[in-house]
């Protein structure tokens, strides 16, 4: 061992208490303080903070750490001063400080006793501080969520574009360390471009979580029986059930209650005396489940939630990852299931309608992602992994029997020549229909837009009659996966042939399509008693 190798380790102990480096800790760590750029994707949980925390202590000058969540930095700096010897070794620059107290920051940083200065991007863009920080010694910038610099994550912040320009005029050569646990493909690029460090050795953590069970349920209107079900044949384990919407929350946690389930619900709209006092009653166990919105989760280390149901699906596939993430931390058992209708996916994406064209775009693209998620016959978790630019080998891996895809796979079908139908009939109708009416000329049923057209009267009417609408509402979603065809954004759902469609069409290739598709069953809003 090096002398540098054991200096961390004493490090370590020291600062922290632990006598191991997790994971890639101190690949990255050595990277950082021999002054590179770095580029750190670890899943929640994965021990980031230590990436940047423990070579801040250890480096000359102070490392600026800029993070979008005010609590976790006022947490962070507790738990450094907690271990050090002086106070000032860690403070938060932000807008709420008085001038005698911006000032002692300032001396601190000035005087080598701050090792970590925290601060929002927002503040960075303050010229008075920035001026200062040109002045003094930087060891490093980390940047921590630095998803967030993305429109393609799924929490974009604009302050965070224009970091990239205030750490050059800080200083010209500072080394960066970005880190999140949110890292698809196009994310890591867009952060890598963004932060300006197309040489940052790049660690990527598994996000690989070998002990949580994946399965999607087609949704139905029996979903609050079927939900009581689970959480019933799961007495007294810890579980949480997302909902979209504060009123399914309050209703399903009242159904549950009714039910004999110890239930809370949570959101936003609640006070925020009644919103601590059911966290804290689910952290002391007193209830068994919180019935919430995505409000909720953020920052909860409950090691040993069983369960996280997902009554509706999330808008992301990044959400799901994060929601579910929250089962299982004690690498016990933890049950992921999600309720999935086609239905939700037309509302998730009409609260899009409005918004500006490009975040359409994007939030359509990862909507797809969900769809192609929720409809895939192949492993959940291989889907997911995939999703994060990691490939799985089922065989291998572990963790992989599951998921209900590989536990119970679902019967294939080959659809080649539906597929060929289905695309001409799209072609010969010159792209004007949405889904929902292309269906209709295909099974050859009228309707008042169908006969204005006059589609009804040509002689690919009915071409499709032999199978049922809901056979080929599932399989024009399958297309739509698979990109034959797209959406289009501004007459909200017309569909249109994308090349490979047009191709498809001169060219038919084998088009395996899952035999089970129930997923456009009505969503039931209505409450079980
Ligand atoms: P992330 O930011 O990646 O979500 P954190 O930095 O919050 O993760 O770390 C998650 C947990 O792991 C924390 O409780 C932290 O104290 C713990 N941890 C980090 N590094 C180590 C280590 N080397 N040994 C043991 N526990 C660690």
């Amino acid at each position: 061992m090096s002398i540098a190798e054991i200096d961390l380790h004493s490090a370590l102990k020291k600062y922290f208490g632990f006598s191991e480096f997790k994971g890639l800790q101190e690949e990255v760590i050595k990277n950082v303080v021999a002054g590179n750029n770095t580029f750190v994707i670890m899943p929640t949980g994965g021990g980031k903070s230590l990436c940047y925390q423990l070579p801040a202590l250890i480096a000359e000058g102070t490392a600026i750490v800029v993070s979008p969540l005010i609590a976790l930095m006022k947490n962070q700096v507790d738990a450094i001063r907690a271990v050090s010897e002086h106070e000032g070794v860690a403070h938060v620059l932000n807008s709420s400080l008085n001038k005698t107290e911006v000032k002692r920051v300032k001396d601190d940083i000035t005087n080598g006793i701050t090792k970590l200065l925290y601060v929002a991007p927002e503040s960075l863009t303050k010229e008075e501080y920035v001026d200062f920080l040109r002045t003094v010694k930087i060891s490093f910038m980390a940047v921590d969520e630095a998803h967030c610099i993305s429109e393609w994550g799924h929490d974009f912040r604009p302050e965070y574009r224009n970091l990239k320009t205030i750490i050059k005029r800080i200083g010209d050569d500072i080394p960066i360390v970005g880190l999140t646990a949110t890292a698809t493909p196009k994310v890591q690029e867009d952060i890598l471009k963004s932060l300006g460090m197309p040489n940052a050795v790049t660690f990527k953590a598994s996000f690989n979580r070998p002990n949580l069970y994946y399965e999607v349920r087609p949704k139905t209107k029996t979903v609050d029986a079927d939900i009581i079900r689970f959480v019933k044949q799961n007495d007294g384990k810890s579980g949480i059930i997302y909902c979209l919407s504060r009123k399914r929350v309050e209703g399903l946690a009242q159904v549950l209650q009714v039910n004999g389930v110890k239930a809370v619900p949570y959101h936003a709209g609640l006070d925020a005396k009644t919103r601590v006092k059911h966290q804290d009653m689910f952290l002391m166990e007193d209830t068994d489940v919180v019935v919430a919105t995505i409000a909720f989760g953020m920052g909860i280390d409950k090691p040993d939630v069983r369960f996280v149901i997902h009554h509706d699906i999330p808008k992301s596939i990044e959400s799901y990852y994060q929601e579910t993430g929250r089962a299982g931390r004690d690498g016990g058992e933890g049950h992921c299931l999600a309720y999935y209708a086609y239905k939700d996916i037309e509302k998730l994406e009409k609260f899009m309608a409005g918004k500006p064209v490009a975040e359409q775009e994007i939030g359509h693209a990862l909507l797809q992602e969900v769809v192609a998620f929720s409809e895939t016959s192949v492993s959940r978790r291989k889907f997911i992994l995939h999703y994060f630019g990691e490939e799985f080998d089922n065989e291998t891996g572990e963790g992989g029997d599951m998921d209900d895809n590989v536990r119970f796979p679902k019967k294939q079908v080959e659809a080649q020549d539906d597929v060929k139908i289905l695309l001409e009939t799209v072609a010969k109708t010159n792209e004007k229909y949405k889904a929902k009416d292309l269906v209709q000329v295909l099974v050859g049923n009228s309707n008042a837009l169908i006969s204005s057209h006059k589609t009804d009267l040509q002689a690919h009417f009915g071409v499709g009659k032999a199978k049922d609408p809901r056979y080929w509402m599932a399989l024009i979603r399958q297309v739509l996966v698979a990109r034959f065809l797209k959406k289009d954004i501004e007459t909200y759902g017309v569909l249109r042939l994308s090349n490979e469609g047009k191709d498809f069409i001169n060219n038919p290739t084998s088009f395996m399509m899952a035999e089970d598709h129930v997923f456009d069953e009505e969503s039931n809003d209505g409450i079980v008693t």
